[in-house]
């Protein structure tokens, strides 16, 4: 059986495990395809594909690009990269320097409905300084007794119209596509489920990505409902899209699926791995 994991985050960005940890994991779950896909940042990969190599795992380099597209930020995640090209490591390093920014930003959101210390408190949950995000916020909230879990902080700070909301302008979305394919990878619409698109919106956002160069979209994630596959693997169908599959992985409470084992494809989907060599 197939046993495929292509979207997952570790201590270099907003994951718990660290890169060793996390590839030690997905073996002893049975994965035997593996991408590490840290938001904007690569520096795991080495680590991951050393642990990899020892638990004889087939691994991707990958990373997930942040991207302000009309307005909304999406996800766009970067398969089989090169992590020497100059292009793509200038570019992630540029978002990553706006994520302090905004960091301050949010913790200014957060004082004003009386929340103090949250920069500090965020920043004692990060693995790396320089890849502060959401997610540390979110855990120092729960911490501090806002919410039960990192996914109810989620409904009611963080997000657009809630306390602790900083708008932020990511990468274009023609340049994530261009870093990935100028590095020899596929660029992937992360959970597309997730930005709530209407059904022209979503149209003119897949239109857009394949003129741009786009390869695939994710399908099963644990963003994702039943209802939310089949949809989106239609429309992978209809726009001659190839699929792929992840379980976004962020720490054993924390994401609906764990690592690998993941549910199949619906039918008739080609799927993003159809011609990399060592699969199936
Ligand atoms: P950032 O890139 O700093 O804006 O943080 C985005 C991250 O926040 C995502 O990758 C998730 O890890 C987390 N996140 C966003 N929305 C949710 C949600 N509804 N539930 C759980 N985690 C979320
Ligand atoms: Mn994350
Ligand atoms: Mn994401
Ligand atoms: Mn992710």
């Amino acid at each position: 059986m197939l046993n495929i994991d292509l979207h997952c985050h570790s201590t270099i960005s907003d994951g718990i495990l660290t890169p060793t940890q996390l590839v030690e994991r997905a073996a002893m779950r049975g994965v035997t395809t593996l991408a590490l896909t840290d938001h904007d940042d690569i520096a795991g990969l080495a680590k991951a594909r050393h642990t990899a190599a020892a638990k004889n795992i087939n691994f991707i380099n990958g990373v997930e690009i942040s991207v302000s597209w009309r307005g909304r930020t999406l996800h766009i995640v970067g398969l089989d990269i090169d992590p020497e090209y100059t292009p793509l490591i200038e570019g992630l390093a540029t978002i990553r320097a706006g994520r302090s920014h905004r960091a301050e930003n949010i913790a200014l959101e957060l004082a004003k409905i009386g929340i103090h210390g949250s920069l500090e408190g965020a920043y004692a949950h990060v693995g790396e300084r320089r890849l502060i995000g959401r997610t540390h916020f979110a855990r120092f909230l729960v911490e501090q007794g806002y919410a039960k879990d990192v996914k109810s902080v989620f409904k009611k700070y963080l997000i657009k119209g809630k306390p602790g909301y900083a708008p932020h302008e990511w990468a274009a979305l023609g340049d994530a596509i261009s870093w990935i394919r100028g590095s020899g990878g596929r660029a992937v619409i992360a959970h597309p489920g997730r930005y709530d698109l209407g059904k022209n919106v979503l149209r003119d956002l897949l239109e857009e990505f394949c003129a741009l160069g786009g390869s695939a979209i994710e399908v099963v994630t644990s963003s994702h409902t039943p209802e939310q596959v089949k949809y989106f693997a239609q429309y992978a169908k209809n726009m001659d899209l190839l699929v792929s599959c992840g379980s976004d992985f962020h720490g054993p409470q924390e994401s609906h699926y764990d690592l690998g084992q993941l549910p199949e494809f619906p039918l008739g989907c080609t799927p993003v791995w159809h011609d990399w060599k060592n699969n199936g």
